[in-house]
Order: structure tokens, then C-alpha cells, then sequence
């Protein structure tokens, strides 16, 4: 526990409900309930993580799974570094619930086919020409309006179910700064 106290107070974490990364203040929000079991050291880690590596920005949604990626390695580190349980199967969750987010935000809403971010918030189908809008909040299920589509009915809104066992569309928060200047929460 020393050690824990340790790093919180060398990566200016403070108490809250959540935890995340603002890359703005460069601050961290920890659950102190949740340090006493290995997951939410875990996740710790992997703010401290994001913190470390310099994670500020991104465009498209593939560099944010590849700035995932990259946070877990570093968390696997830091792991070894303080004597903290590394819990592979906990890891591969939190990759896949981003994978998953990704999957159902490039989704095309009117045939399924698997499609290109043309801007931050804004997909394009090369199937059917349907183009769709997504909102931000990654702590809420994915929504998508359609913008613009030649065999659908615009300013239908499509809603995915989350999976019962998650409370959360993905693992992590973090406050990063958009690439267009606003701010984008992204857990
Ligand atoms: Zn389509
Ligand atoms: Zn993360």
C-alpha cells in the first residue's frame, strides 16, 4: 500500500468516482474504494499510464485503440515495477469493450457493412452511401443518426444495447483534447 501512496502522490491523482485521465490539467481521478482490489490498481496503472506516454489527442477512432494498446503495455510495466498483479483476462476486456465501441460506431446503420470515419464524429458507407453521425459520450451506448442515405429514412436514430455485464460502453475514462480544439470525453 505504501507504494500505491507513492504513486498517487507523484501523479497528482485525486479521490473521485471514476477513473481518468484529464490530458488537459494532466491530473488523475482515482476510486480509493477500488485500490483494494487488483482491477482498480489496475486501472490506475493505466491512467497513470496515459499520463506517461503523453496521450493528448487523437482524430480517428483506430488511433484511439492503438493509444489503448499502447496504455496497457505501459501498464504491464508499471505492474511489474511496483509488485502489482497483472490480470491478462481483465486487460483483454477492457481492449475489446474499445474494439467493440469502434466496431458498432463504424457500422453502417442501414446495411451492416463495416465503414470509414470521415471526420470526428462523422462515418460514411462505400456500400450504400448512407453517412452518419455518432454521438461522443463513451460512457453511454452508441447512437448513430443517419445524416444523409439514398434507401433510408434520414434522422433515424439506431441504438445498441450494451452488454448486461459491462456498466459502460468502454474501460476508461479519459478527457482528452480533441483534435478540433472542444473537448471529447472518452472513456
Ligand atoms: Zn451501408
Ligand atoms: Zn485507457
Amino acid at each position: 500500500m505504501r507504494k500505491l501512496q507513492k504513486l498517487l502522490d507523484k501523479h497528482n491523482c485525486q479521490p473521485g468516482r471514476v477513473f481518468s485521465f484529464n490530458a488537459r490539467t494532466q491530473t488523475i481521478t482515482y476510486v480509493p474504494e477500488e485500490l483494494k482490489n487488483k482491477d482498480g490498481r489496475l486501472a490506475l496503472l493505466h491512467e497513470i499510464a496515459h499520463m506517461k506516454l503523453g496521450h493528448f489527442t487523437y482524430k480517428y477512432d483506430v488511433e484511439l485503440l492503438d493509444l489503448e494498446q499502447e496504455a496497457w503495455d505501459e501498464t504491464r510495466s508499471l505492474a511489474q515495477e511496483n509488485g502489482i498483479e497483472i490480470d491478462e483476462d481483465h486487460i483483454k476486456e477492457c481492449l475489446l469493450s474499445y474494439d467493440n465501441w469502434v466496431t458498432k460506431r463504424a457500422s453502417c446503420p442501414t446495411c451492416g457493412a463495416y465503414s470509414l470515419q470521415r471526420s470526428d464524429n462523422v462515418f460514411g458507407c462505400f456500400v450504400c452511401d448512407c453517412y452518419w453521425e455518432v454521438n461522443d459520450r463513451k460512457d453511454r451506448q452508441v447512437k448513430k443518426k443517419i445524416i444523409s442515405a439514398i434507401k433510408s429514412t434520414s434522422g433515424k436514430t439506431q441504438e445498441f444495447v450494451k452488454s448486461p455485464k459491462s456498466k459502460s460502453a468502454v474501460s476508461c475514462f479519459l478527457f482528452f483534447v480533441s483534435s478540433i480544439g472542444s473537448f471529447l470525453t472518452y472513456r
